[in-house]
């Protein structure tokens, strides 16, 4: 529950029409389950963000940052705090020559369309990925052999403290969909990308490409987080998930995909509890089958 002094307070920092009370996280995310957040601010600028920031560190109340919601899973119970939203309000992109700075909250889609409108390779495997750039940052986002960590020349965030730092790329730490900023507490603002000039008509056709690809393989019919597993190291999870029976296994609405077993979609009725235990039942089978542990690449947030 948000006080009344705490909401005047967030009001004198951002519109009243941006904080959303008991707001539900299922409206949020790609998995379309999740129950209510204290409050959601949805963020414009980074000023506003080092203000909030800095105000809901003051008053000691717990806070999480939402890009696009594609890679989580959120409680049934909700959050217990405040989710500070860094998604369309926060999401211009600028491009200079063969550089490209997008703010946090630009989808990939867009940064990789403006890639394209400007001639530019190197962004086709992330026009697929339904995150924000701040996001892709953190979870350094990838798909058919490419990933952030190879565009990335800066990334801006705000610490602990409010202070901006640019983080050039070996300080970004980008490993297997992981980056510094899974376990520092930095607010990414801003990202900047350099790409090589290219013939549009190739950039282009090797995303319609991968676009078919994905449509072909993946379940995009149905609300998912994507891959819910990472890759253990020489294997594949969709395909030990199959070879260990699990295709169309299913608990209340939440199922492993017969399209890809990689992935645990809802199904329509899927509540956070089904998904957990799909993903719980699944990891549980892998261990006991196969000696593998399937680490989940979907991020939890909230009481499980
Ligand atoms: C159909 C589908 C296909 C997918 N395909 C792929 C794929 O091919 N490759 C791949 O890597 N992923 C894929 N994903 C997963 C997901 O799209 C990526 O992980 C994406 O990068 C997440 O971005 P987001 O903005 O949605 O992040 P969110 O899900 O909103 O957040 C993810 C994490 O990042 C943090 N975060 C978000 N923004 C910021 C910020 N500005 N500053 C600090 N922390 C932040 C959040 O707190 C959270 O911990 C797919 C998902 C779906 C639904």
């Amino acid at each position: 529950m948000i006080s009344k002094a705490v909401m005047e307070a967030l009001m004198d920092i951002v519109p009243k029409k941006n904080i959303h009370i008991e707001e539900p996280m299922a409206a949020h995310t790609t998995f379309r389950v999740g129950g209510p957040a204290d409050c959601l601010v949805e963020i414009e600028s980074t000023e506003q963000l080092k203000k909030v920031q800095k105000y809901l560190r003051l008053i000691e109340e717990p806070y999480t940052i939402l890009g696009n919601g594609s890679n989580l899973l959120v409680s049934d119970k909700g959050y217990r705090g405040i989710v500070l939203q860094i998604a369309n309000k926060m999401s211009d992109i600028r491009v200079e020559g063969n550089t490209i700075t997008a703010q946090a909250g630009a989808l990939l889609s867009k940064v990789a369309k403006a890639a394209l409108d400007h001639g530019l390779t190197g962004l086709e495997f992330a026009s697929g990925i339904p995150g924000s750039i701040g996001g892709a940052v953190v979870m350094n986002a990838g798909a058919y052999d490419g990933e952030m960590k190879q565009v990335i020349t800066s990334v801006t965030v705000l610490d602990q403290e409010g202070e901006e730092l640019i983080l050039d790329n070996p300080t970004m730490e980008f490993g297997y969909r992981t980056s510094v900023i899974k376990y520092r507490p930095f607010l990414v603002t801003e990202v900047t990308m350099t790409l090589t000039p290219a013939d549009p008509t190739i950039i282009k056709s090797t995303m319609d490409d991968l676009a078919t690809r994905r449509r072909e393989k993946q379940p995009l019919e149905y609300p998912s987080a994507g891959s819910t597993f990472k890759r253990p190291q020489g294997h594949y999870a969709g395909q030990l998930i199959m070879e260990a029976g699990l295709k169309g296994f299913q608990i209340g609405g939440a199922r492993v995909s017969d399209k890809h077993c990689g992935f645990v979609i809802n199904t329509g009725s899927a509540t956070a509890a089904d998904v957990a235990h799909v993903i719980h039942h699944v990891q549980q089978t892998v261990k006991e089958k196969f000696d593998i542990t399937l680490e989940p690449e979907v991020i939890m947030l909230g009481d499980f």
